[in-house]
């Protein structure tokens, strides 16, 4: 079971359930004292933090959640030295037993060096972290395009339909700045419509699927490493 909150200013809060055995695990730690409301408001016990990067929205609340819990802190090693409390550090492609459940740790280098995304097949899920969002991408804070081109195709490799969980909402600024890429491309104006629709209504546009993005997304539908490039650089200056 995935629960999804607003955190912070445009942050997501995830909460991930194996029911079988009852442990909880937050993705990242925007607000340590928010994420703490949600779980008592849940009769949740947090037992893990899944980190996908070592940017303080998303490992701030790390140390006060661990401590308040003894919850047992999972990271990227590539980061180990970067994320606060750390305790348990996975490669790309590893596997870590969560209950019932395998989470894949898939190295995705490019908003930083270490940056990693959890895939949870059980749930047909995956948390990305500021590498994917919908319609965009994090941007380039320590990568290459060639990392973030490669960390997309690794991505776009997953079943079309899991469930892509971005850590921000930053979606109508993605959709209009995607249209000005793709004028002409049809799905991209109906994910757009789609996202003011939900924004309207105060709804997350959170989670998309990886075929989704594939049909609407600038940055995974680039052919090479150069063009993702070219894009991000345009997005920055948009
Ligand atoms: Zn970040
Ligand atoms: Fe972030």
């Amino acid at each position: 079971m995935i629960t999804l909150f607003p955190c912070l200013n445009d942050n997501y809060g995830f909460l991930l359930v194996e029911p079988e055995s009852g442990l909880c695990a937050t993705i990242d730690t925007p607000d340590g004292e928010h994420i703490a409301k949600e779980l008592e408001r849940r009769g949740l016990t947090l037992t893990h933090i899944l980190n996908t990067h070592h940017h303080y929205d998303h490992v701030g609340g790390n140390l006060f959640l661990k401590e308040k819990y003894g919850a047992t802190i999972v990271g990227p090693k590539a980061d180990a030295k970067r994320i606060p409390g750390i305790d348990i550090t996975l490669a790309d492609g590893e596997v870590f037993k969560f209950g019932a459940y395998d989470i894949h740790l898939i190295h995705t280098p490019g908003h930083t060096l270490g940056h990693c995304a959890y895939y949870v097949p059980d749930e047909h899920s995956v948390f990305v972290g500021d590498t994917v969002f919908t319609m965009g991408c994090g941007r380039l804070f320590e990568g290459t395009p060639a990392q973030m081109f490669g960390s997309m195709a690794k991505l776009a490799s997953l079943p079309g339909d899991t469930k892509v969980y971005c850590a921000h909402e930053y979606t109508l600024s993605n959709a209009a700045f995607a249209v000005t890429e793709e004028p002409d491309n049809l799905d991209l104006r109906a994910a757009v419509e789609a996202a003011k629709a939900l924004r309207a209504k105060g709804l997350p546009t959170v989670p998309t699927t990886i075929a989704q993005e594939l049909l609407t997304n600038p940055f995974m539908r680039a052919k090479t490493a150069k063009k993702l490039g070219e894009i991000r650089t345009a997005k920055d200056n948009f």
